[in-house]
């Protein structure tokens, strides 16, 4: 049983507003993860920035996955919740030296790196520390947005990735180096894909892409390609579907990416890992009859989960204390000074009164960490369950 239970009797001595994790949907999700990656060649990664909580870093790395990283913060993070540093790629368009100096100290498993620019100034400071940095080079699949609008960061005009015409220098000079050891391919077409098309596209890119290569580089060995994350969840519904479909993600790439002999094929799932295990918990402060309208005024509002601000993005919004039978419409809201601080319009909801408890699901990606202190808020806490 899957279905995330909330033990309000235990939030008591919680300060509202905080996140609770349901550390056995987590658990139940990584075995899923696990159980159907189990390919030859599959390494699965979890992409850190979706949520860097501890208990739930230490969980994921306890479960053998590597880590996706984008900063020396994140890094730092992964090693202390016990990601081996091999296990590490470190992503991301902004590197600093001091970053890239301190990764290169811990012995991490790569660099995906995003542009001319950052591969020399890499290869400078591998050079002056005397040693070889392990590099995959970032590509761009140039994934038609038109019919796949979701996709936002594989296109030539985004500010992420290599094109397609610069590539081969690129590879040219890690070959040449002695500082730095070309280690594979790597993309992401975009977050929250629910239909799968998108990543079938890819792989064909990809294989077009490889025989490119092999035919402009007789010999050339591409030990790792990496495709990025972005499987989406289910926001309106996280009980029915607490855990994506994973069995169909990776088949797909089983069926339509072949990997050469020794070849490994690199996954960097976020969101798919932690969205449904999390869920904000806040407190009503007031119901308010507005003209027409009446409000749910929480104690969390954006600053403790912004992705409704910050992208339109809807959580499911569940009030656990009341257990009512009269429904009745509300706006819910959060204490904020920005009309933007709303997490739902015309909500239908049992009958809710000032301190009930509610629930903002499907929290665990892009929630808590990204919380801030704006307003001089203290930043949500985390509670587990048992
Ligand atoms: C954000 C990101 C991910 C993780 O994305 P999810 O949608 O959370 O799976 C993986 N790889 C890269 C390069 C990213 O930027």
């Amino acid at each position: 049983m899957t279905k995330t239970h909330f033990p309000t009797d235990r939030f008591e001595s919680a300060q509202t507003p905080f996140y609770y994790y349901d550390l056995h949907l987590l658990d139940e999700t990584l075995k899923a993860v696990t159980e159907y990656s189990d390919v030859p060649g599959f390494c699965v990664h979890y992409a850190v920035k979706a949520n860097a909580n501890p208990e739930v870093m230490r969980r994921i790395a306890a479960a053998g996955l590597g880590a996706d990283t984008v900063s020396i913060g994140e890094i730092h993070a992964a090693v202390t919740a016990g990601f081996p540093a091999p296990k590490i790629v470190f992503a991301g368009v902004g590197k600093t030296d001091e970053e890239i100096r301190t990764a290169l100290e811990l012995g991490i498993g790569c660099f995906n790196v995003e542009s001319e620019a950052e591969l020399d100034v890499i290869e400078e400071i591998a050079a002056s520390m005397g040693v070889k940095a392990p590099i995959a080079l970032r590509v761009n699949p140039e994934i038609d947005a038109h019919t796949h609008h979701y996709i936002t960061t594989g296109l030539a005009e985004n500010k992420f990735g290599i094109a397609r015409e610069v590539l081969p220098a690129l590879i040219k000079k890690c070959l040449e180096s002695d500082h730095l050891q070309f280690k594979g391919l790597h993309f992401h077409i975009g977050s929250q894909i629910t239909d799968l098309t998108p990543y079938k596209i890819l792989c064909e890119r990809i294989l077009e892409l490889q025989k490119e290569l092999e035919e402009k580089f007789p010999g050339l060995e591409i030990p790792n390609l990496n495709v990025g994350g972005g499987l989406g969840i289910d926001y309106d519904e996280p009980d029915e579907n607490p855990i994506p479909d994973f069995k169909t993600y990776f088949d797909l790439f089983k069926r339509y990416l072949p990997l050469k002999p020794g070849q490994k094929l690199h996954f960097e799932l976020g969101r798919a890992i932690v969205a449904q295990c999390g869920s904000l918990i806040c407190k009503v402060v007031f119901v308010k009859e507005g003209l027409g309208k009446r409000f749910v005024i929480l104690d969390g509002g954006m600053a403790a989960l912004i992705r409704p601000a910050l992208y339109q993005a809807h959580h499911k919004i569940e009030n656990i204390s009341s257990t009512s039978d009269i429904m009745e419409k509300y706006d819910v809201v959060g204490p904020i000074c920005e009309s933007s601080d709303t997490f739902g319009v015309d909500e239908i909801l049992p009958l809710t009164k000032r301190g009930d408890y509610m629930a903002l699901r499907s929290g665990g990606a892009y929630g808590e960490v990204m919380a801030s202190c704006y307003n001089c808020r203290p930043l949500p806490g985390s509670l587990y369950s048992c």
